[in-house]
């Protein structure tokens, strides 16, 4: 049996430069506190934890030392407020996060009404929204509620979009904003990551040789989800979070299994699975494709 990885699956650049930052932060003997998961992911917390960078909810759950913001970002209140407590902040939020930041607080001084494409209780729509008098923007995640909306009372609209959404998705929701104000403008701030892999795994679920596509990621995770039914709409998949779901029955008469991972899902778990069906079944050849296509 061989194995095929998608040429881009797992974490963004963004949640790997974080990941590194953290590390490299433990390595040097730090200890501290992490607010909000990394990614939605229990073993990447876990790992976390065992390296001396707790999980928590909020600023006040960290009396002292260091606070690690993550990926997705925070309000500029939490930085205020984490000085104010006198805690040292080691920040990872990603560079296209901190675009869309600057960029909508260009629009808000500039007079434009602000629309956010995304889902409200995500951690990124938070940082940007959190700080925010309510009348000066609108988180819209459907056709419906982009339809309930008079978008013809603001002078103008930027509109963003969350970056662990694939923007194209949306775009019936954002031709509903735009039909409603001749004003409305896209910012230039889209992330590929989220659209990049889900191409990838489109491609890896039409490639002729695959016979059976495996999904690595947290069954409550909704970007890994959608990996899955991209798949599943091509070739037989199977959504595991690791190799204790991997069911054998699924491999029989299978040469070639397709391998992707939700964006919450580190490295080693993608390695675990790999090594597991390479037991069950090793190649004639000895040979696996699984580093060809590392994006
Ligand atoms: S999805 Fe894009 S913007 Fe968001 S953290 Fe990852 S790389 Fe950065």
């Amino acid at each position: 049996m061989r194995i095929k990885r998608a040429t881009k699956y797992g974490f963004c650049s963004g949640v790997r430069v974080a990941d590194i930052k953290v590390k490299r932060f433990v390595r040097g003997g730090g200890h501290g506190a992490i607010l909000g998961q990394v990614v939605h992911n229990e073993r990447v917390v876990e790992e976390m934890e065992r390296l001396g960078v707790r999980t928590v909810k909020a600023i006040d759950e960290v009396a002292d030392g260091v606070i690690v913001f993550s990926a997705h970002g925070v309000p500029p209140s939490y930085h205020e407020e984490a000085r104010r407590r006198g805690l040292e902040v080691l920040d990872t939020t990603c560079k296209f996060v901190y675009d869309i930041h600057h960029e909508s607080a260009r629009a808000r001084a500039a007079g434009a009404h602000l629309v956010f494409i995304g889902d409200p209780g995500h951690r990124e729509v938070v940082g940007y929204t959190h700080d925010l008098d309510p009348a000066i923007y609108h988180i819209v995640h459907t056709v419906a509620e982009a339809e309930a909306v008079d978008w013809s009372h603001w002078p103008a609209l930027t509109i963003f979009y969350q970056t662990t959404l694939n923007a194209e998705e949306y775009e019936d929701v954002v031709r509903v904003i735009e039909r409603g104000n001749p004003n409305a403008r896209r910012a230039d701030t889209v992330c590929y990551a989220t659209k990049e892999n889900q191409d990838a795994a489109r491609a890896l679920a039409s490639d002729p040789e695959v016979d059976v596509v495996l999904v690595v990621g947290g069954k409550h995770s909704a970007n890994t989800r959608h990996l899955h039914a991209i798949c599943a709409r091509l070739k037989p998949s199977y959504l595991v979070q690791g190799v204790e779901d991997i069911d054998p029955a699924w491999l029989v008469g299978v040469a070639c299994v397709g391998l992707t991972a939700g964006a919450s899902t580190p490295d080693y778990a993608i390695d675990e699975v790999e090594r597991h069906l390479l037991e069950l079944d090793p190649p004639a050849s000895g040979e696996s494709e699984a580093e060809k296509g590392r994006g």
